[in-house]
Formats: structure tokens, C-alpha cells, sequence
């Protein structure tokens, strides 16, 4: 399928337009209550090497749980199927914070995209290498290609201030022995890996790691074809939480949201997508993005259905 993504991603814009400003910023980490939720960006990078961006698309924004995906993909690499002891693979139905599934489920989180899932994978990446927001942030740098990628400390402080529900899943999950470090160092990595300061066009190039079915950037092999399936896989039925199956709908491309505002979408073999517009709908999905990618998947006809 020949795409003009040029022309693609300027009719996205159109589209987006009557969306840009609708929802509400996330407020509950006070540091993305301040950001100004009339932005928009948006950014393809293809698999044969064409990037196409527009609106806001250099602007950064917290990466929040689309850093999931990165370190999923770490700690596939490098324990291979192990953690599947100590997380599920299931759409959970419920908020990302959620404690009461984790409490019924015996400290076993659903799936690795939402919070208790990712702070278990973030805890077994720290077991594994002694650092690892270090070993992620080294991965984000290189797939984004820029070497100055950081947190925003201020937003990750605001976020460590205010992460009560993520302190009580990880003491409820340790309580079940389903935590290796002490709760509060891997929460400290587990909230810098959200922190992540990044633009459109750097998360679409750091999506082509999975667009590429595990070639990096520099085109050497980081993740086996079948570890990007699983993760991808995941994306379609947990990347967006409670509203994977709407986006199983109205998007059709495995998807993984962060209440900063950015959605990534995965389109194997041809590109990856970065969206982003600050306002969020009850599920924690930013309005303006998910119309872009819904837009996108009509305009361009990818979509795996
Ligand atoms: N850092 C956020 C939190 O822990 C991530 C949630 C998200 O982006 N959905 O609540």
C-alpha cells in the first residue's frame, strides 16, 4: 500500500482541529495540571526513512506510560519469558491505578501497561542490571536520536509527591512477595522512566524499534521478531487501559497512551506514530490524540482489521 504521508498527516491536522483543547489535563501529578492544553502535535517516522510532523510536534511533553513499552521490551530482552510469572497479559477492565483487581488477584497485576504491571517490570529491571532507568534512559537516547534526552526533575518530584496509589500497589504487591528491591527504590526509577521530557518526532523514531520488528536505529538487532509481536500485541489489548477495546474500534493499531498527553501507534513494517495533545478523557486517553490516530488509521487505511 503506497501511503503520500505528507499529504496524510496535513488532513490528520484538518481532522484534529475541532478536538485541539478538548479534555482536561491530568491533575493528580499537580506538575501536568500546568501545562497549556491548546497544543497539538503529531509525527510520523517510516520504516524507509521519511519523517512527516506537524502542529507541536517538537514540543516535550512527559512520556508518563508510554515508557512502559521500553521497559517491557529491556526486560524481554534480557530475561527473556521470566516475568510472565510475575505479571498477566490480560486487559484489565479497570483504571490504571487501580488497587482493588491487584487485591483480589493476589499481588499478580493484570497486564505490564498499567501502573502495579509496570512497576513490577520496572523492579525486575532494576534486579537485572542495578540501574535501570539508566539502561532505559541509554535506549531512548540512541532510538530517538537525541543524545540529550532527559527527565524533567521537577515533574518527576511533583510525581514522587503526589504517588500515594502507586506507593500503596507496591506495598500491596510486596506484601505478596512480588517485589524484589525495596518499594521505594524501584518507585524512584519507575517515576523517572514517566518523567521522560520528549517531542513527537523523537518518540515516532524511538517507535520504529518496534515498526522494525526490533532493529534499532543504528540497524543492529535488539529485540527477537516474536518479543515485538507479544509487545505490540499487548499494546492493542492494554496499552490504552480500560479503553482498549474503543480503540480496538475506532483506531484498529496497537496503541500505548501516557496521561501526559501522547499516544504511540505502531504500524509494523511500515511506520511508527506520535501523537499528542494534553487533554484526557475519563480513561486517561488524550481526546485530541486519539481523534488523530483515529483520523490517521481512516485517511491512510492502516489498521490490522
Ligand atoms: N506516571 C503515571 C502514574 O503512575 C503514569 C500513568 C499513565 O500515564 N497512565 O500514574
Amino acid at each position: 500500500m503506497e501511503v503520500d504521508y505528507r499529504r496524510a498527516v496535513a488532513r490528520v491536522l484538518e481532522a484534529v482541529a475541532p478536538c485541539v483543547g478538548a479534555g482536561k489535563v491530568a491533575d493528580y501529578i499537580p506538575e501536568l495540571a500546568t501545562v497549556d492544553p491548546r497544543q497539538f502535535g503529531f509525527a510520523v517516522a517510516t520504516t524507509d526513512g521519511q519523517v512527516h510532523c506537524a502542529g507541536d510536534a517538537d514540543t516535550r511533553f512527559s512520556m508518563q506510560s508510554i515508557s512502559k513499552v521500553f521497559t517491557l521490551a529491556l526486560v524481554l530482552y534480557r530475561d527473556g519469558e521470566t516475568i510472565w510469572r510475575r505479571v498477566g497479559r490480560e486487559p484489565s477492565g479497570s483504571p490504571f491505578n487501580s488497587l482493588i483487581q491487584l487485591e483480589l488477584e493476589r499481588g499478580i497485576p493484570r497486564n505490564p501497561y498499567i501502573n502495579p504491571g509496570a512497576i513490577v517490570v520496572t523492579d525486575q529491571l532494576l534486579a537485572d542490571g542495578g540501574d535501570g532507568f539508566a539502561t532505559l534512559h541509554r535506549l531512548l537516547r540512541t532510538e530517538t536520536g537525541n543524545p540529550d534526552l532527559d527527565v524533567d526533575d521537577v515533574v518527576a518530584a511533583s510525581e514522587a509527591g503526589a504517588g500515594h496509589r502507586n506507593r500503596a500497589l507496591a506495598h500491596l504487591m510486596a506484601g505478596f512477595g512480588n517485589m524484589v528491591n525495596p518499594v521505594d527504590d524501584a518507585l524512584e526509577h519507575y517515576f523517572r522512566q514517566c518523567s521522560v521530557a520528549i517531542t513527537c518526532r523523537e518518540l515516532a523514531h524511538a517507535g520504529l524499534l518496534l515498526a522494525r520488528h526490533g532493529i534499532r536505529a543504528d540497524g543492529t538487532r535488539l529485540l527477537a521478531r516474536s518479543d515485538v509481536r507479544h509487545l505490540i500485541a499487548l499494546m492493542m489489548t492494554c496499552g490504552t487501559y480500560d479503553a482498549a477495546g474503543e480503540f480496538a474500534y475506532r483506531v484498529g493499531l496497537p496503541c500505548k497512551s501516557g496521561v501526559g498527553g501522547g499516544i504511540l501507534a505502531i504500524v509494523p513494517d511500515h511506520c511508527a506514530v506520535a501523537a499528542w495533545g494534553p487533554g484526557l478523557d475519563d480513561h486517561g486517553n488524550s481526546v485530541s490524540a486519539t481523534a488523530a490516530l483515529a483520523a490517521f488509521a481512516d485517511i491512510t487505511g492502516h489498521s490490522v482489521f
